[in-house]
């Protein structure tokens, strides 16, 4: 069908930074830098200086970053990883490579890992935690590594979906041993295909990385140090998003405009629950990667809104651990799974129009709750 609001709208997103883009694109291919050529390097040092962390290892995903975090940090079979159900399944998949058995906690009313959950998800086997900083939101860290430190856990940051959010003031994905970031089109910082990056302050972990992407080929001196995989970040890819990156702490402040307008037009309705407002103060610095509400009548009002041309995306309908084939069911996690039932994300990303924000609210409150 013909959306009036689209969820996403790649077009008009390129049409704006086209003849950037188009000219990094082609820079490349006249010079034929394809392959980890000085494109690469130079988004890799952009981002780890957003960051603020000392190396950035671009690579083709963030499920490859989440993998590659793992098994640099020496995670194998037996071990066990403790993230949550409530995220993409890459997450948990990232475990399962590397024969490690997922612990999954519940999450709580801002969607992210319960931090007071993990201390009963502890044993003998726990090697790491996994917060998973959803929907732009970053975890409580601060109790987050309290519990690594006193168990001497690891501590790895699945950031895909927070790139240049805050806590406490420190910016997502410089709170663990490493973290990772994923470029996949409709994330805050998007490529034109898939692309992801493993950030850390470890010279060792950044070495291991960078061999694990490049069939532990060390180009320096020839050596095959171990078999690795194939998993660069494309040259062009990189290229593309060095040129984005600049722009940014404008699309965040933006996000964070339409957060505002949606809250302001929403917050009067008592059948929705609405994400944090945006603060200019306080503990968290949100990039609204999503606008996520809730609602008992999700599922009627996804389908009222559909009809009238608002395209909404549902994240996710089925807990990750209801899905039978990855023999997760044995998890109880209550939130989660009440979660699932309720939320919405909206449309929200940089290019929409205020007239179509106010036209999502109205026809929001024309709903017949
Ligand atoms: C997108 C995403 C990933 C995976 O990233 P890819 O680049 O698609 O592999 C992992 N975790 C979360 C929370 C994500 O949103």
């Amino acid at each position: 069908m013909a959306y009036k609001v689209r969820f996403v709208d790649y077009p008009e997103h390129y049409r704006r930074i086209w003849d950037e883009i188009t000219g990094a694109i082609e820079e490349c291919l006249s010079r034929g830098d394809l392959i980890l050529r000085e494109q690469t390097d130079r988004f890799e040092s952009a981002l780890a200086g957003f960051v603020g962390v000392k190396h950035a290892v671009g690579l083709n995903s963030g499920t490859d970053a989440l993998f590659f975090s793992l098994k640099a940090a020496g995670i194998v079979p037996g071990d066990e990883v403790i993230t949550v159900s409530h995220t993409f399944v890459a997450t948990i998949a990232a475990i399962h490579y590397c024969g490690a058995t997922p612990v999954l906690v519940d999450v709580g009313e801002d969607m992210n890992m319960d931090a007071s959950q993990l201390e009963k998800s502890i044993s003998s086997k726990t090697k790491a935690i996994i917060p998973v900083h959803l929907n732009g939101r970053v975890c409580d860290m601060k109790t987050v590594n309290a519990v690594a430190d006193d168990h001497n856990l690891i501590v790895i940051e699945d950031a895909a979906q927070s790139l240049g959010a805050k806590f406490g003031g420190k910016n997502a994905g410089s709170f663990g041993l490493t973290s990772c970031f994923s470029f996949y089109p409709a994330k805050i910082l998007g490529c034109a295909g898939d692309g992801g990056a493993l950030l850390t302050n470890d010279d060792a972990i950044a070495e291991k990385a960078r061999l694990l992407r490049d069939h532990g080929y060390r180009r320096s001196t020839g050596d095959i140090l171990f078999y690795g995989y194939n998993s660069r970040i494309d040259n062009i890819q990189a290229a593309i998003l060095d040129v984005k990156l600049k722009y940014l702490p404008d699309w965040i402040k933006r996000r964070r405009e339409i957060a505002a307008m949606y809250h302001n037009g929403l917050k009067n309705l008592d059948t929705i629950t609405l994400p944090p407002v945006p603060v200019p103060a306080g503990d968290y610095f949100d990039v609204f990667q999503n606008y996520v509400i809730r609602t008992q009548k999700r599922d009627r009002l996804f389908g009222f809104l559909q009809e009238k041309g608002i395209e909404t995306l549902i994240s996710w309908p089925t807990p990750t651990h209801h899905h039978p084939s990855l023999q997760l069911s044995h998890f109880r996690l209550p939130v989660t799974e009440k979660i699932s039932k309720e939320v919405l994300s909206l449309p929200l990303y940089p290019e929409i129009s205020d007239e179509n924000i106010a036209c999502v609210i109205e026809t929001i409150k024309t709903f017949s709750w």
